[in-house]
This record gives C-alpha cells, sequence and structure tokens, in this order.
C-alpha cells in the first residue's frame, strides 16, 4: 500500500499510475501560482484542459528583442491547471488500508536546496500576438519576466535571484503592459534543488524530490514524468535504483542548469551577461530543455567576442 503526501500534478499523477492509494493532503482545492505551461508530449496532461497553444518564443534583454523561436505547430500547451489537478485527484481511488510505502509530493514545501518566491498575475485588456510567449530578461537581475498567452487573458510573471518577494515588480510590469491585474500571487520556487528520490520505502517525486529545471523553472512535466517512473519502479524488486535509473537523464540536465544559473548570477553581479550568447540554436535547445555543454561549447565558439566579454567579466573584481 502506498501513501502519498501531497496531490499536486506529481501526487496526484502517482495515485492514477497506481489506481489506489491514501492521499494526505492539506489543501481542498488545488490552486498554486505558475505560468501553467508544458511542452505538448507532457504525459497524463489532456486536451480539455488545454486553454491556449504556443509555437513561438521572442526573448528580451530589457526592451532589445535577442532572439526568436518558432516551431511548424504548437510546441507548449497552457493548461487550466487547477482543473486538471482537481480531475486527476478525483480518479485517485482510495486505499485505507495500511501503509507500507511513503511518497513525498509536498513540491517546495518539502524540496531541499534554495527556494524563492515567484510571481504571477491574470492580466486582461491587453493584445499581443497569438501563440507567441515573451520571456525578458531585466538587465542587472537574475530571473526573467514572462508573457504566456492564456485563452484571451496572459499570465504575467517573473521571478529573480536575490528578490525575496517579486509581487510589486510583476505588479508594476503588468502594468506598464497597459492591462488590468485580475489576481496576483506568489509561490516558492525551488532555484537550485538538491535532487533527493527518497530512500528504499520513502521515496520523494517531483518538486519535493529536487525535480525542477533551474533555468526555466518547469516543474510539470519532470514531476509527472517521476511519478509515473516511481510507479513503474514500484513493481520491481529494486525500486529506487529502477526510479533513478528512470529519471537520470532529467536529473543530470537539472544539475547542468544548476551550475549554468550560479554562472549566470556570478556573471550579471560583474555586469556581465550570459544572454550575449544567445543564438537561435541555443535558445532552441533552452526553450526544450535540451542544453548541453556541447551545445554551450559551440555558442561560445560561434561567438568568439561575446566569449571574450564573458571571460572578461568573470575575471573582473
Ligand atoms: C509562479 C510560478 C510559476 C511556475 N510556472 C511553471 C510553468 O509554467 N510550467 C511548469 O512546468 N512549472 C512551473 N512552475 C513550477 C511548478 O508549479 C511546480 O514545480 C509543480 O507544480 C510541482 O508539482 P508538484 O506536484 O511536485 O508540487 P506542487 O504543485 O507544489 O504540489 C504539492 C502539493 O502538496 C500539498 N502539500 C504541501 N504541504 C503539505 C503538507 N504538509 N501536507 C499535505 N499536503 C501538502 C500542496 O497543497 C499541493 O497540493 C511554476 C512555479 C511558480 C511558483
Amino acid at each position: 500500500m502506498v501513501k502519498i503526501l501531497g496531490l499536486g500534478p506529481s501526487g496526484a499523477v502517482l495515485g492514477v499510475a497506481l489506481g489506489k492509494a491514501t492521499a494526505v493532503e492539506r489543501s481542498r482545492r488545488y490552486f498554486k501560482a505558475c505560468g501553467e505551461a508544458v511542452p505538448v508530449e507532457t504525459p497524463m496532461v489532456s486536451r480539455e484542459f488545454v486553454v491556449d497553444k504556443v509555437r513561438r518564443y521572442r526573448f528580451f534583454s530589457g526592451d532589445r528583442l535577442i532572439g526568436e523561436v518558432s516551431y511548424g505547430g504548437p510546441r507548449w500547451y497552457i493548461i487550466d491547471k487547477a482543473a486538471w489537478v482537481e480531475a486527476l485527484r478525483s480518479a485517485v481511488g482510495v486505499d485505507d488500508g495500511n501503509d507500507g510505502v511513503v511518497v513525498d509530493a509536498r513540491g517546495p514545501y518539502a524540496s531541499r536546496g534554495v527556494r524563492l518566491i515567484v510571481a504571477m498575475a491574470y492580466v486582461e485588456g491587453i493584445r499581443r500576438e497569438a501563440e507567441t510567449v515573451d520571456f525578458i530578461y531585466p538587465p542587472g537581475l537574475t530571473g526573467f519576466f514572462w508573457i504566456f498567452p492564456h485563452g484571451g487573458l496572459y499570465n504575467v510573471g517573473g521571478g529573480f535571484l536575490g528578490v525575496e518577494d517579486p509581487t510589486h515588480l510583476v505588479r508594476e510590469f503588468a502594468e506598464r503592459l497597459g492591462g488590468r491585474v485580475r489576481l496576483l500571487k506568489g509561490a516558492p520556487l525551488t532555484v537550485m534543488p538538491e535532487v533527493n528520490l527518497g530512500a528504499e520505502g520513502a521515496y520523494r517525486v517531483g518538486e519535493a524530490a529536487g525535480l525542477v529545471y533551474p533555468l526555466t523553472g518547469e516543474g510539470i512535466r519532470p514531476g509527472v514524468i517521476s511519478a509515473l517512473a516511481l510507479a513503474e519502479a514500484l513493481k520491481t524488486r529494486r525500486p529506487l535504483e529502477e526510479y533513478r535509473r528512470r529519471v537520470e537523464r532529467i536529473v543530470g540536465q537539472i544539475e547542468l542548469q544548476k551550475r549554468l544559473l550560479a554562472l549566470a548570477a556570478r556573471l550579471a553581479a560583474k555586469g556581465g551577461s550570459v544572454s550575449l550568447l544567445a543564438d537561435d540554436a541555443l535558445l532552441r535547445s533552452y526553450i526544450e530543455e535540451e542544453l548541453s555543454a556541447r551545445g554551450l561549447f559551440m555558442a561560445l565558439a560561434r561567438r568568439p567576442g561575446a566569449a571574450a566579454r564573458l571571460v572578461a567579466a568573470l575575471l573582473r573584481r
């Protein structure tokens, strides 16, 4: 029998995959500040919860457009996350048997590592290009604002290393867009996670395990994948080993992104910016969570001038 602590996306998907579980959840209805964006291939997201689609990404350093990536069809879905999680929760069968295995799925409330508050607002009364998202990197800060379409509304948000609560920054940013803020909310996000999959018999999934991409803040897909991986691993003789094997790729990407985020923060503190390296190939792998050391070296090689300025900034005292 499995006892799941927390029924957000990760815990609820695990419950659905297991069929039955004992669940401990503190909120009656799921609602948490979120950009609500998932890659289209995210398992367990059915189309009825999709409120918008994204196939174009624009990147700005302050007001300056630094890059753009487009796809022939949708690359992300924007979902009604609360309705989706509620539907998953209601599909979890209740099990009152004795608990053997415990799974911590309490999200950032149970994760280890550096957490900060990230804020979002639903904004109405603005018009922008369809199926397009914008990421805006303000000079001097490590982090970004986003503008995501949300079925007629916009989901506008932001989070920054060293800014304890960015709610006021998000409000000002949303108001500068000329819109009316309908809801403004912040929630913790584990930006520098210490990945911890738990121990035999006491596992962790999703953000509670530190499975969040540091550079983008994407936590839904890794949460879903980890829950499905654990459900499969629990059928084997060595669940922890099998679970670790199934999420190994995600963990590797997270560790690389942690190092890059630390580098970006060091550069920002010295007046430099990694946005100097941005080109289409690098931005595409950023969107696809496919950044690699090789891809970065290639980007450095394509832009030797920018690479030299980055090294100079890093060496600056
Ligand atoms: C502002 C913001 C924007 C984001 N945007 C995106 C995005 O666009 N795309 C994306 O992929 N990710 C995004 N993320 C990250 C994403 O929201 C999380 O990583 C994801 O929800 C993690 O899912 P989870 O189920 O692991 O944890 P959670 O969604 O945090 O769920 C944890 C559950 O545990 C419950 N719980 C907590 N403590 C207890 C307790 N003591 N007892 C019982 N229950 C408890 C909570 O009520 C909740 O239901 C964003 C995060 C923030 C803060």
